[in-house]
């Protein structure tokens, strides 16, 4: 099994997953099938998303991804918030990661919840970065990155400064925020290698496949809305099958695009569908 960031070597591109662990009360079988499916595709990792509130108790994060490297054999990536957790329960997960053989984790600060009273020992995901390896375990760490900037963020510029500090402090590959229109993403990969970030940038893809979907992920990451895609969705909002299939069809083209440009790696946010995802790397698996 290897660290991510010794997956990024030569001209090779990088195809990785995002999964989601199923809700609190649903069964962990429901993931079997998801899982089995992701796996036929041989996708280079598969990474775990982290519960918002950073509870311990409500995450299966570390379950999921264990499933990933010891049932299916694949890499994986775990990731951990910390905005929401003490040092004492970061210590609880990093062992539980460690005891279950995971080498790979997503340091992210996560969102501020307005419900959730906050805990002071982690205000930026850098303060994670840093304690995890100050710690005595031998963790890769990748970090979260925005092309249009985070929407805390003043400005793109002071945002990549600040992802220069989380690189400083040992985020050895970064993935971004989903977009929808590559020019974003490519003018943020120059000001990011100007900054003097060296690491690889994956870049998240998310197949838009119904118009609630965007809705949700427009308001939760502000990501901007090309003419092109906004009248794709106006044409076929009504049409559930063909917004799915024109969904695809977008992604396949911004994937296409990427390649052309030599991106060190596309990282697919499958939503948990298998489905989708498979038509995808049917479109674009000989250009990798
Ligand atoms: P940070 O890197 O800490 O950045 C947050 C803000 O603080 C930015 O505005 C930044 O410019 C600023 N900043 C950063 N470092 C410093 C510093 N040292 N000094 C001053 N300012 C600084 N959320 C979840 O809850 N669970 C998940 O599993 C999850 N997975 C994600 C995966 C990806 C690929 C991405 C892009 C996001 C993910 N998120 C997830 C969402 C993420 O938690 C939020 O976007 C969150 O608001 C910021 O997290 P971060 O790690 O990027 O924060």
């Amino acid at each position: 099994m290897n660290k991510l960031k010794d997956l990024f070597h030569g001209d090779r591109t990088v195809l990785s997953f995002e999964i989601f662990p199923p809700k609190h009360d649903g069964s962990i079988e429901t993931i079997y099938d998801t899982l089995e499916q992701l796996h036929d595709l041989k996708p280079d990792f598969i990474s775990v998303t982290y519960g918002a509130s950073g509870s311990i108790a409500d995450n299966r994060t570390v379950e999921i991804a264990s499933l990933i490297r010891n049932k299916y054999d694949l890499n994986t990536a775990a990731h951990l918030t910390c905005v929401n957790s003490s040092r004492e329960e970061i210590d609880i997960v990093l062992e539980r990661l460690h005891q279950n053989g995971i080498e790979n984790i997503l340091a992210l600060r996560g969102d501020i919840v307005p419900d959730v009273p906050r805990k002071k020992d982690f205000a930026h995901a850098s303060d994670l970065i840093t304690y995890i390896k100050g710690k005595d375990y031998d963790f890769g760490i990748s970090g979260a990155c925005y092309p249009e900037g985070h929407p805390q963020s003043p400005d793109t510029v002071s945002d990549v400064r600040n992802l220069k500090k989380k690189v400083d402090a040992g985020a050895e590959h970064l993935i971004s925020q989903l977009f929808f229109d590559n020019q974003m993403f490519y003018d943020f990969v120059d000001k990011a290698r100007i900054a003097g970030i060296d690491v690889p940038i994956e870049a998240g893809i998310m197949p838009v496949v119904n118009k609630k979907q965007i809705e949700r992920m427009v308001s939760l990451c502000g990501a901007s809305l090309p003419a092109k895609f906004t009248k794709m969705m106006q044409r076929y909002e009504s049409r559930p099958d063909a917004m799915r299939d024109a969904g695809i069809a977008y992604a396949t083209n911004q994937i296409v695009d990427l390649l052309a440009h030599g991106v060190d790696g596309v990282h697919l946010y499958t939503m948990n569908n298998p489905y989708i995802a498979r038509r995808i790397c049917d479109n674009i698996r000989s250009l990798f």
